[in-house]
C-alpha cells in the first residue's frame, strides 16, 4: 500500500478504536486465515459468576466457599474475584491467609485461618495426586453447561468443588459471523478444560477449540498453525500472551489488557471485543484493494 492510504487507514483505524503499529502490521492482517482467540475477557465478559458449591461428606458448603474464597483473595484471577463476590454475596466472612502461593494456568494453594487449603484444575489435582473421580458424573454436567469448575482440596482431602459461569458478549456471535464471511477460520485457546471449552465453542461455531493450554503452549499453537502453512493473527490480553502475539504473523492486543502485550502486538484494540477485529479486517482489506 502507499504511504497515504496506509496513513488515511491508520487515521481511521484510530477513530474506530484499532491502533495500527505500521504497514506491515496492515498488510499481513489483509493476508491472515487463521485468528486465535482467546476464551476469557475475549469471547465472554471475562466476569465470571459464581453458580455452584457443592460439599462432599462431612464440611458444609459454607465452609467450603469460606475457605475457597478467603484463599482466592489473594489472586487476581477473575475466576478468584467469582468466588470471592460469590461468598461476599453470601454474607460468608473471610479468613487471613498465610503461604499463599498461586501456580499459573492451574489455581492457588495456602493455610486459611491454620487450615491448608488447595483450589484449581484437574492439572492441579493431578500435581497434588487428589483422584476426582468421585466427582466426575457432577462436573461433567456442569462442564457442558459451560461452566468452569474449580475442585477444593482441604487438609489434603478431597472436600467437594465450586462452579462458576461466564457470560458470552452480546457482540461475539455476530463478530464470530463477519469474521467467517471474511474467510477466517476461528480457534479458540483456552486454559479451560476441554469439555467447558467446548460447549462454548459449539454454542459460538468456533471452528476449532483448543482446551487445557498452559499459557506457554499458546506460542507452541501459533508455530504449529504457521508451520503448517498458515497465516496466523493471534488475539490476546494477558501479560502470558506476549509470546504467543510476538511468534504470530500479527498479533492482536485486546485493549483492555497488559501493556506489554501491546508491545507484542501489530494491532491493538481499544475495546476489549471481537468487532474491533472485525473493523481492524475491513480496513486492511479496504487498503489493500486500493493499490492493486
Ligand atoms: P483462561 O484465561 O483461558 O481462562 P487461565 O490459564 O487463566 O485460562 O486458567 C486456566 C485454568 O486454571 C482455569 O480455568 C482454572 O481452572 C485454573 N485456575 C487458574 N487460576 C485459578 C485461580 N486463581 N483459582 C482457581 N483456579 C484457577
Ligand atoms: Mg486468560
Amino acid at each position: 500500500a502507499t504511504p497515504m492510504s496506509i496513513m488515511i487507514a491508520t487515521g481511521r483505524g484510530a477513530q474506530e478504536g484499532v491502533l495500527i503499529k505500521d504497514a506491515e502490521a496492515l498488510e499481513r492482517f489483509a493476508r491472515v486465515d487463521t485468528l486465535i482467540v482467546d476464551k476469557t475477557g475475549t469471547l465472554t465478559e471475562g466476569k465470571p459468576r459464581l453458580t455452584d458449591v457443592v460439599a462432599l461428606g462431612g464440611i458444609k458448603e459454607a465452609r467450603l466457599l469460606q475457605l475457597a474464597a478467603s484463599l482466592e483473595r489473594g489472586s487476581e484471577h477473575p475466576l478468584a474475584e467469582a468466588i470471592v463476590s460469590g461468598a461476599g454475596e453470601r454474607g460468608i466472612e473471610l479468613s487471613d491467609v498465610t503461604d499463599f502461593e498461586a501456580r499459573t494456568g492451574k489455581g492457588v494453594v495456602g493455610k486459611a485461618g491454620g487450615t491448608v487449603v488447595a483450589l484449581g484444575n484437574a492439572a492441579m489435582m493431578d500435581d497434588l495426586d487428589m483422584d476426582i473421580t468421585p466427582l466426575a458424573e457432577q462436573v461433567r454436567l456442569l462442564r457442558d453447561e459451560g461452566k468452569t469448575v474449580m475442585f477444593v482440596v482441604i487438609d489434603q482431602d478431597l472436600a467437594g468443588f465450586v462452579a462458576v459461569a461466564d457470560r458470552i458478549k452480546a457482540t461475539t456471535a455476530a463478530a464470530i459471523k463477519a469474521l467467517h464471511e471474511h474467510g477466517l477460520k476461528i480457534i479458540m485457546a483456552t486454559g479451560d478444560n476441554e469439555r467447558t471449552a467446548r460447549a462454548v465453542g459449539k454454542s459460538l461455531g468456533i471452528d476449532e477449540v483448543r482446551a487445557d493450554i498452559l499459557p506457554e503452549g499458546k506460542k507452541a499453537l501459533v508455530d504449529e498453525l504457521r508451520g503448517k502453512g498458515a497465516v496466523v493473527a493471534m488475539a490476546g490480553d494477558g501479560v502470558n500472551d506476549a509470546p504467543a502475539l510476538a511468534a504470530a504473523d500479527v498479533g492482536i492486543a485486546m485493549g483492555t489488557g497488559a501493556d506489554v502485550a501491546m508491545e507484542s502486538a501489530g494491532l491493538t484494540l481499544v475495546k476489549g471485543d471481537l468487532t474491533g477485529i472485525v473493523r481492524a479486517r475491513r480496513l486492511a482489506m479496504a487498503t489493500m484493494r486500493n493499490i492493486r
